[in-house]
């Protein structure tokens, strides 16, 4: 391809728009174009990326055997009913573009496929016989994402590679899970990425084992703790570790264990309290009123008490709080702060807030209007595992010291509700540390189990003759995202350095100066014999000066830059590695079998696999 029919237009300064460095290079070396709120039309230099990507993503599941499929992505509300997933989707923080038709049905834009392949899977898969199957497709998602942001990283459209997978039983699932975890090693690591596998939430999709693959990058918007030996590493809204012990209180439990009175003027906060009283955040316990909303309308109080050293976990949260009520009130929408105003518009009388014990009496409910006039009491082990403790006296002003559970009213029940931080002990060897790092996640496998299957009634006949729901697994990875994330692990202060693998083109021929018959002989024979050799090749033949078209080439991040300048009398070129500056002259007619030498192991991009 010549440059000079390539559209391309570089710009010098980062735009307005972009924070990070990918987002900010991919805009300025033309790869993409903003259209909207997280919408991109991908320029054909990335177009040229993409298609390298889903290349490499083909050839390593083919060799699973998986097979490729395209499905709709209009897809009819009624599937998503059936699985139950349309009220959390469409509804509250739902993220499903829906829209209806002439005929008044109701459709969505599919942000994810497991209900149109369960209903498909459950059609054509009957028997035993006919298992296991792995059917993916690589497609636009449509997400209506609540914060569309960096570019390609969080858009509104995205290309996704979603696969899912179909078992008689449960040993072959995992099978087939392990073989798409290796598969995604090596389609990373051909990628020219450092991906780490870390054990994640399974969120709204559901299901039980998950692991995440995550780029390490400064950029990532995923918090991952890992141990120091790497045996343990997990995103954390899912990572567990061994709490630092409390600092005991003095003597014990007072007053019976209902706690001893201390007047606590305006102090509404752990530090407040511990800062005018000298007691460490680890001797209380601390109150968060919230409310949980349901599909069926259902609003629920939750009362969670924390140590007050503790952070809460919202995903853990939201877990327990699905798991406890969902079978009841279907999907859980959200859970917001219980405030003060919210409490007012209900008819309730003022509420402690600052001064909540975990004992607050459910009588501070009645007369709700539209409340369940029941606290879900919640507690995270950490507080449930104090002796003596400090905490709100419910009502203003006052805490209780030293008070026991028993004496001020049973212990909420005890899940793991916190949140793991940097620095923790390990669960798996308290002498290991959790070490923070960030990442962007660009795959995610699931065991889905028989969820969706048992859902959509996809049943097929076992050996014994009976019929039971299909085994799944769902697998994804972010392709358009994973172009990015490339550019975040790969660039310097010029520009992008491409992995080879991946790169829009492998070599830029550039002449430096166009007006000189020599040089452009030179560099126009040099382009074609390339060109048959098989090399994807781009050719400068812009009349700019040779300093605007070296920048270019920086800026572009193709692997090898051949300068065909004042040597080209001589019949000598210049070759330059884009990611390490380093400048070689050749004889021209020695340049292709260099550069074939360099770029055959290049092309096939595999790094060592990383990850736990
Ligand atoms: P996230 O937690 O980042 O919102 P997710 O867990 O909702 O992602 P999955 O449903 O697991 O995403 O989708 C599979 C893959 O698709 C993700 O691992 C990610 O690489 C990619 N992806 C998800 N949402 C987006 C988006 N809005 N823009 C670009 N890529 C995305
Ligand atoms: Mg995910």
């Amino acid at each position: 391809m010549r440059v000079s029919r390539l559209m391309l237009v570089t710009l010098r300064d980062d735009p307005a728009e972009a924070e990070i460095p990918s987002h900010k290079l991919l805009l300025r070396a033309g790869y993409i174009r903003r259209v909207g709120s997280g919408i991109y039309a991908y320029l054909p230099l990335l177009w040229r990326v993409l298609q390298k990507i889903s290349t490499i993503v083909r050839e390593e599941l083919n060799a699973t055997g998986a097979l490729e499929t395209l499905l709709p992505q209009l897809q009819p509300a009624e599937l998503w009913q059936r699985s139950g997933r349309w009220a959390g989707y469409t509804d509250g923080e739902g993220i499903m573009f829906h829209l209806e038709d002439r005929q008044g049905r109701e459709l969505g834009l599919g942000p994810t496929h497991e209900e149109v392949i369960t209903a498909l899977a459950g059609d054509l898969l009957r028997s035993y016989r006919q298992l296991p199957v792995n059917l993916y497709q690589i497609q636009t998602k449509f997400r209506d994402e609540i914060r569309p942001r960096f570019g390609l990283m969080r858009g509104r459209e995205f290309i996704m590679k979603d696969a899912y997978s179909f078992h008689a039983d449960e040993a072959c699932l995992k099978q087939t899970y392990g073989a798409m975890d290796q598969a995604y090693r090596r389609i990373f690591s051909r990628c020219g990425l450092r991906a780490v596998a870390v054990e994640a939430d399974s969120g709204a999709i559901g299901g039980s084992a998950s692991q995440e693959f995550m780029v390490t990058a400064d950029a990532g918007e995923d918090l991952i703790l890992a141990s120091s030996d790497r045996r343990y590493a997990a995103n954390q809204e899912r990572a567990v570790s061994r709490p630092a012990d409390p600092v005991p209180l003095a003597g014990g439990p007072r007053a019976g264990g209902s706690g001893e009175p201390l007047a606590t003027p305006g102090q509404t906060s752990i530090e407040q309290l511990c800062s005018a009283h000298g007691f460490d955040p680890s001797q209380t316990v601390k109150v968060l009123a919230l409310l949980a909303r349901f599909e069926d309308g259902c609003l629920q109080p939750l009362l969670i008490s924390l140590r007050g050293d503790q952070q809460l976990n919202e995903v853990k949260l939201a877990n327990a709080v699905s798991a406890r009520c969902s079978a009841e009130h279907g999907t859980l929408l959200d859970i917001a702060p219980l405030t003060a105003e919210a409490a007012n518009r209900e008819g309730l009388a003022p509420l402690p807030f600052g001064f909540m014990g975990p004992h607050l009496s459910d009588a501070v409910l009645s007369g709700a209007a539209s409340w369940t006039p029941r606290f879900l009491r919640l507690a995270d082990g950490t507080a449930t595992a104090l002796e003596t403790f400090v905490c709100g006296g419910n009502c203003g002003d006052t805490h209780l010291v030293a008070a026991a559970w028993g004496g001020i009213g049973p212990a909420p029940e005890s899940l793991d509700l916190r949140s793991a931080q940097p620095g923790d002990r390990c669960q798996h060897d308290s002498t290991q540390l959790l070490e923070a790092s960030r990442g962007i996640e660009v795959g995610h496998i699931f065991q889905l189990g028989r969820k969706y299957s048992a859902a959509l009634e996809a049943t097929f006949t076992n050996e014994a003759g009976q019929e039971e729901p299909l085994w799944m697994g769902c697998y994804g990875i972010g392709v358009s995202r994973l172009a990015q994330a490339a550019v975040e692990q790969h660039h310097d202060a010029n520009g992008i350095c491409w992995p080879t693998a991946i790169a829009p083109y492998e070599v830029i021929v550039v002449i430096a100066n166009v007006a000189e018959e020599h040089q452009n002989q030179l560099g126009e024979q040099l382009y074609a014999e390339l060109q048959s050799a098989g090399v994807d090749v781009l050719l400068d033949d812009r009349s700019e000066r040779a300093g605007v078209k070296f920048k270019d080439a920086d800026l572009l991040g193709i692997p090898w830059r051949v300068v065909v300048g004042r040597g080209a009398a001589s019949g000598v070129v210049e070759l330059v590695e884009r990611a390490t500056g380093e400048k070689r002259e050749f004889p021209a007619n020695t340049l292709q079998e260099t550069l074939l030498a360099r770029l055959l192991p290049e092309r096939s991009g595999l790094l060592e696999a990383s990850g736990p």
